[in-house]
């Protein structure tokens, strides 16, 4: 019998990712050799959650395989707001360090707003700060938010058009979902898409899936888009990553996104694995405007 051949391609965010970090490396060393240091990046972990440990070391290993200089800033978890605004204050002054990023969720007795505003703009490579969500908006400089500009160049590098198509945006937080919509429907390449924004009050969200040639899923559910979900050749990203147990495993778990993707690739003309899509693509993001802030 034949084999089957997969008709989907893959949108191989670990791939392209690698190629972009050897450009950041070259410039990383310019930086270097121009300032007499290579650009600096912090991050702040409060408390010992898991997951954002996780996140936190892969960014600062990343940090290190283009020659940055990194700082992981680690404060328990009964840290109070006014002793973190003090240490973000530190790191606003620091003439050492160009960007540096609050991992996020914080405590609960912290606003996680009111510490987002306190940083410096011109330092906030999360991209997360009203001064460069409004840039965005507005299409001018700024730092974009990473997850949103990782998915942008991932569609960039592997040429996929998106002018004029119906993109469906499921998930409308402030670090995914809205911004990506928003520069999804910007007048640039990749851009200039239809946009839709569904979300957890959208009635009828399947009659929606269906109608998108790209569609971007951040809605943080695992498996909830199905192959009966989406059309034939549609452009799938899938931003969400979930680690569900699984004795059959040696380590003990496996992940899984908000597609299910053996169905939902069977229809598709790309998609993104997970991992290994979004993910390295939201750290070289962070890179990339480390590297912008330390030009600045
Ligand atoms: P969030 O929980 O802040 O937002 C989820 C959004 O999905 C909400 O706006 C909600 O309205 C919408 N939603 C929930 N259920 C829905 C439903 N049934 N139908 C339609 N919309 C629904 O999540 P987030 O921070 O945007 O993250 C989303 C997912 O992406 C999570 O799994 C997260 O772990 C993952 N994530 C991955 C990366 C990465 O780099 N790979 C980065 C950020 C987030």
């Amino acid at each position: 019998m034949d084999q089957q051949v997969a008709a989907y391609r893959l949108l191989d965010g670990k791939r392209c990712s690698d190629s972009l970090k050897e450009r950041i490396a070259i410039e990383a060393a310019e930086v270097k050799l121009m300032r007499g240091r290579a650009p600096h990046l912090a991050a702040v972990l409060v408390g010992d959650d898991g997951a954002s440990r996780t996140y936190v070391e892969a960014k600062v290993k990343a940090c290190e395989s283009v020659g940055f200089r990194s700082t992981l800033v680690r404060l328990p978890a009964t840290t109070s707001e006014d002793a973190l605004l003090a240490r973000i204050d530190e790191l606003n002054r620091d003439p050492e360090l160009d960007g540096f990023i609050v991992q996020l969720p914080l405590p609960k007795h912290i606003d996680a707003d009111k510490v987002m505003l306190f940083i410096d703009p011109r330092k906030d490579v999360d991209g997360f700060h009203p001064v460069n969500v409004g840039n965005m908006v507005l299409g001018q400089p700024g730092f974009l938010p990473a997850t949103p500009a990782g998915i942008v160049e991932l569609l960039r590098h592997y040429g996929v058009a998106t002018s004029g198509k119906h993109c469906v945006v499921v998930g409308r937080s402030n670090i995914v979902g809205t911004p990506v919509s928003i520069l999804m429907s910007r007048n640039a390449e990749p851009g200039n898409c239809t946009v839709t924004l569904a979300h957890s009050r959208t009635r009828d969200l399947a009659s929606i899936t269906r109608q998108a040639d790209i569609l971007i899923i951040a809605a943080g559910k695992p498996e909830m888009i199905t192959g009966d979900m989406v059309k034939e050749g549609v452009v799938v990203v899938d931003v969400g990553i979930h680690r569900i147990e699984d004795a059959t495993r040696k380590s003990g778990f496996r992940l899984l996104g908000d597609a299910r993707f053996s169905e939902v690739a069977a229809k598709a003309s790309w998609i993104t694995p997970v991992p290994g899509g979004v993910g390295p693509m939201t750290i070289v993001s962070l890179l990339q405007n480390t590297l912008k802030a330390a030009r600045q």
